[in-house]
């Protein structure tokens, strides 16, 4: 008798010490953060999506320039509707060539464009624009002429979507505006695109001028440096504030420089956390099962909005 009550207690207590102290250590053992963010000798401001008088644009080539460059701008992608502007000359910031393409189902906008490609397939725009030296975005993904998921979901080799655009909260107000549902989507099918915010200015004195911007960690302010990060991801989507984040093993802090409202989703577009009134926020990675987390910074009406992705393994 007493026997059998030994071994029964010798059973739980092993039963016990494997989920105690076995369980966390294979959970977290594995864990992989790739943490996209690497520090560079500067961070750069910039513009991806803008337009001019060549397409529907208001302002000149060298006026938008002009204006983006006293905004405080260290770059803009001129992107007109199925045009490549070329370059206007302003000194004191990278002019880079972009495009907007008209493709079915949506619009793609091009960085460092050659050429407005003479199809309206959108995977096929994406591949001619990658082997030319380009990349491409989907543009403005919850605006009425926008991208459903399942146009999104036959898509490959973007390396973003405007997860903020400027001139849709103009037209059509903030839940068109932000796409993070968009976002999730994608990454949840496991593909790898990154989350840019941007103007998409048609007018400098409207509402979306400097609402959404980028900004890029490079070395040096060349547009093969700056595509580079952009392809890597080493940028983040921004509205204004700046807010630091450090990967230490498999916890991911950040912080704030004014008190935010901070939200953690992980794969699926489940939120993990949101904490309200912060100044800093941290959040450990304790399944391997997490194949992304998502950092929000979430002030939507006070143009507080930033994000940060970090992909698991
Ligand atoms: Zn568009
Ligand atoms: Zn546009």
């Amino acid at each position: 008798m007493q026997g059998r009550i030994l071994k029964r207690r010798l059973s739980w207590s092993i039963l016990i010490w494997f989920v105690i102290v076995l369980l966390p250590v294979y959970a977290i053992s594995d864990v992989v953060i790739k943490n996209p963010y690497v520090f560079k000798a500067h961070v750069y401001k910039g513009q991806l999506h803008a337009h001019t008088t060549n397409s529907d644009g208001t302002a000149s080539p060298f006026y938008l320039v002009t204006a983006y460059k006293n905004a405080g701008f260290n770059f803009v992608a001129v992107t007109d509707h199925d045009y490549v502007t070329p370059s206007p000359s302003v000194n004191g910031i990278l002019f880079v060539q972009g495009v907007e393409e008209t493709a079915i189902g949506g619009h793609l906008t091009v960085f460092n464009a050659t050429k407005n490609v003479d199809t309206q397939v959108s995977q096929s725009i994406i591949d001619i624009q990658n082997a030319d030296g380009a990349i491409v975005s989907l543009a403005h993904p919850n605006y009425s002429n926008g991208w459903t998921d399942s146009e999104i979901g036959e898509l490959h080799d973007h390396y973003s979507l405007e997860v903020y655009n400027g001139v849709v909260e103009r037209l059509e107000g903030s839940s068109a505006a932000y796409s993070e549902n968009k976002w999730d989507n994608i990454l949840s099918r496991g593909v790898v695109t990154w989350g840019v915010a941007v103007d998409d200015c048609h007018n400098i004195s409207y509402s979306e001028f400097n609402s959404g911007f980028v900004l890029v960690n490079a070395d040096n302010l060349t547009t093969d440096e700056i595509k580079e990060s952009l392809k890597k991801g080493n940028f983040y989507a921004s509205q204004g504030p700046s807010m630091e984040v450090t990967v230490n093993g498999s916890q991911i802090s950040i912080s704030v420089p004014s008190s935010s409202q901070i939200q953690w989703k992980k794969s699926g577009g489940t939120v993990i956390k949101t904490t309200n009134s912060v100044l800093s926020d941290n959040y450990i990675l304790a399944l391997r099962v997490v194949e992304w987390v998502n950092l929000y910074l979430l002030e939507h009406a006070s143009k507080d909005f930033q994000t940060e992705i970090f992909f698991v393994s």
